[in-house]
């Protein structure tokens, strides 16, 4: 049984098809493991009065058997988790502002191929389950002892690419019984993923926050960038874009990694304002982190303020996020290279 991949709802039906139980012990087992970090819940009150029915529970309750590495520095930490097939994920936690981010992963490895991504260039290895992915917010609480207010997709992965997986763990996350994150703190970040943003905005989940990493608005440099293009092209990823239900005052954030002398031009600005007219978007810029790699280089703080004030004079709300972790390797587009330094498991 899957405690990690179910909602409280769905851990009661199959509590009751195995032992004849139902939502009361389901929301003490939910509690125990989602409230507390206690996944010895054999301790709990509404379990310990029938050792039988404890037993069988610890034999068929599964846990992701997932080992932890940690990295800090400027208060984010970026962990890798080992996970039973051998394979590994990271994640990223980023506090700031008096909140706790969480990035997580949604896939090992990336099959969109984006250029300056370090996920990219790893390939894809096969996409997370609801588990492994819900397991990351349980680390970062209960292993890591960190309090996390704000999840996003943001991690290794395209999140609408494990489209059934990616939404079943939003549901866990969002489980007032569990983990209790609302929608409005869940971001989902896609490449530009056109049938999956179709397929999210007939979950009818208006809080759920979407973001698009778009990074160059005009098709042949896109398409360049990040190859996704070629699949779904500026306009139609445009067109979705106009139909996505959003809650009332509910934005889109656009994602925008400036690219030294490749995307960050007069006129490169000027392109995105017009292809993001009409749309109600909040656009977040961000210094490109070069972490080693040669193929793009990062712009200075002055040619990132000069493109942001751009934006601005183009009546964009644009917001300049500052990239941390940079020497852990935990900044955008950076995920995977502690796996290429190996992993060391703790926990
Ligand atoms: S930027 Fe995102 S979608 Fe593109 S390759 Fe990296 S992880 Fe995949």
């Amino acid at each position: 049984m899957n405690v990690f991949g179910l909602t409280c709802k769905e851990l009661a039906d199959e509590m009751s098809r195995r032992y004849g139980k139902g939502i009361y012990h389901a929301a003490a087992l939910y509690r125990e493991v989602f409230k507390k970090g206690n996944t010895s819940f054999s301790e709990a009150p509404e379990f310990s009065r029938s050792i039988s029915f404890t037993r069988q529970l610890n034999e068929d309750v599964r846990l992701p058997s997932c080992r932890i590495t940690e990295k800090l520095e400027d208060g984010v930490t970026k962990f890798a988790s080992l996970l039973g097939d051998g394979h590994s994920i990271e994640s990223v936690i980023i506090p700031a502002q008096g909140r706790t981010t969480l990035c997580v992963s949604s896939q090992v490895g990336c099959r969109m191929g984006c250029r300056f991504c370090v996920t990219g260039g790893m390939g894809f290895l096969r996409s997370l389950t609801a588990e492994e992915i819900v397991w990351q917010v349980y680390a970062a609480r209960f292993v890591l002892n960190c309090r996390i207010d704000n999840i996003v997709f943001m991690g290794m992965g395209e999140p609408l690419d494990n489209f059934e997986n990616v939404m079943q763990a939003v549901l866990v996350m969002n489980d007032q019984r569990g983990l209790d994150i609302a929608f409005s703190h869940i971001t989902i970040s896609t490449s530009g993923h056109v049938d999956g943003i179709r397929r999210l905005a007939g979950f009818h989940l208006p809080r759920l926050r979407l973001a698009v990493s778009l990074n160059a608005a005009e098709d042949g440099l896109r398409s360049h960038l990040m190859p996704i293009n070629r699949r779904f092209p500026l306009a139609c990823l445009k067109k979705e874009l106009q139909a996505f239900p959003l809650g009332r005052g509910g934005v889109i954030f656009v994602e925008y990694v400036l690219l030294k002398a490749i995307n960050d031009s007069r006129d490169d600005a000027k392109r995105l304002a017009q292809y993001l007219e009409g749309l109600p978007v909040r656009v977040n810029v961000i210094a490109y982190n070069a972490g080693g790699s040669t193929t793009y280089a990062p712009p200075s703080p002055e040619e990132v303020l000069r493109f942001c004030g751009w934006l601005a004079e183009e009546k964009l709300f644009v917001c300049l996020r500052q990239p941390r972790g940079q020497s852990i390797m935990a900044a955008c587009g950076q995920l995977g290279a502690l796996l290429a330094e190996g992993i060391h498991g703790k926990v």
